[in-house]
């Protein structure tokens, strides 16, 4: 019998290490460019504490969760996403007394049941910063702009900006019965999805990936005409952040975008996303936005906080897109001429690698096998150890990325050696 992955996830194997890696850094720096530290928090939590934040409707919490019972009868989820989490540990952990407010910022896979299709897996990996415990928009430009400089960092070229303000919890409401009262003309011809969203949370309609409720929401109610004095400024006071951006750097792009509402119940005020020309799913690169309600409704103070979710498969597909050929990733594989040196093969290897010597031996095959192998695997050198090699207490070497260039390399002067591999 053959295993094969579960439907929709995948296996990161040696050769994309580093453009993992690369996304990975890119995120961790930016973020502590700003001042933001690292949290971790478990991979599964109580099913209650999704339902409750993320929303007992959306479609995380009613398809998408991976649910079960364990053996102690708790109801336990594997996290759709990181920000109630992130909030659960910074209640539970007294963050609140600390100075406000906190700067921080998490990595890891996250679990969706959702349709697999490119760009959308169901074990994914999301970076997310979440800035817990300041209400100004000057923070909400802040995540925008970290959001900004990674993307930049990563050379992602046509990204824009897409934003909208959601206003306070009462205005929601406001906006949320206009927004029935619109859509009501139109019932008939929505879709299933969207008569069923009408019902349960009609401000989720705008989300709607359906062509027909794309083509009805274009006239629907905007939410800005409906926002308070005070979330209206908020909003205004953010835009202003960004024209100065885009005033000094001409590549960044924003837009209004009415139709954003964001899938989550617990956003208010600033939502955004960041998509780029790709089209789909695989388009919209992160997601954010202001949750002010959600640490009181987990029963912390009330402490407002903004954040954004990046998927990190879509940033590194992106990026894969440009990576042909292997890279090297071993500096030398001892090619060994006599088998009775095996023993000294080792202990060579050995001092190779404690001078930052990446070290392979060769397979116990003929000398040309041997080379060969050295060939195949790309590395930067075949280091050749022969009886004349060690009474002369040196090295012989092939470098193989330079013409087949031969040097000697005496045995304590290895620093040398690595500075010419990795030159
Ligand atoms: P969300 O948490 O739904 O706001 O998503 C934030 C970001 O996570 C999205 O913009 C995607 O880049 C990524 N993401 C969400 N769901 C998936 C998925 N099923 N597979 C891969 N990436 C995802």
């Amino acid at each position: 019998m053959r295993f094969q992955a579960p439907r929709g996830t995948f296996d990161i194997l040696p050769n994309e290490e580093d453009t993992w890696n690369q996304v990975q850094h890119a995120c961790f720096e930016t973020a502590r460019l700003f001042g933001y530290r690292y949290i971790e928090t478990p991979i599964f939590e109580e099913s209650g504490l999704f339902e409750r934040t993320v929303g007992e409707d959306t479609d995380i919490v009613e398809k998408e969760m991976y649910s079960f019972e364990d053996k102690g009868g708790e109801n336990i989820s594997l996290r759709p996403e990181n920000t109630a989490g992130v909030c659960r540990a910074f209640i539970e952990n007294g963050l609140h007394n600390t100075t406000l407010p906190s700067r921080l910022f998490y990595y890891g896979p996250m679990f969706r049941y959702e349709r697999p299709q490119s760009g959308r897996y169901r074990q994914f990996h999301q970076f997310g910063i979440e800035c817990i415990g300041d209400e100004s928009p000057d923070v909400d430009y802040e995540v925008i702009k970290i959001a900004w400089d990674i993307l930049n960092t990563l050379n992602f070229s046509n990204v824009i900006l897409n934003i909208n303000s959601l206003g306070d919890s009462q205005d929601r409401f406001l906006y949320t019965e206009e927004l029935k009262k619109y859509f009501s003309k139109y019932l008939n011809d929505l879709p299933k999805v969207d008569q069923l969203r009408f019902e349960r949370s009609p401000l989720r309609i705008l989300d709607s990936k359906e062509e027909v409720t794309i083509k009805i929401s274009e006239e629907a109610p905007k939410t800005l005409d409906f926002i308070s004095s005070e979330s209206l400024i908020h909003h205004e006071n953010l835009i202003q952040n960004l024209e100065q951006l885009s005033s000094i750097d001409e590549k960044f792009q924003y837009k209004i975008n009415n139709r954003l509402v964001r899938g989550l119940d617990y956003y208010n005020k600033t939502v955004f996303e960041y998509t780029s020309d790709s089209s789909g799913p695989q388009g919209v690169l992160l997601g954010g936005g202001r949750y002010d309600p959600l640490i009181k409704i987990l029963g912390g103070q009330d402490t407002p906080a903004v954040g954004f979710a990046m998927g990190i498969e879509r940033a590194v597909n992106e990026l894969k897109k440009n990576i042909d050929i292997e890279k090297n990733y071993v500096d030398a594989v001892l090619i060994v001429t006599d088998e009775d040196l095996r023993i000294q093969s080792t202990q060579i290897a050995n001092s190779l690698r404690s001078h930052q010597i990446k070290t392979i031996i060769a397979p116990r095959k003929s000398i040309k096998a041997q080379m060969r192998f050295a060939n195949n695997i790309n590395s930067k050198s075949a280091v050749f150890i022969g009886k004349s090699e060690l009474e002369d207490n040196k090295l012989s070497i092939k470098l193989l990325q330079k013409k087949s260039e031969q040097i000697d390399i005496a045995m304590d002067d290895l620093n040398q050696l690595n500075k010419i591999l990795n030159s």
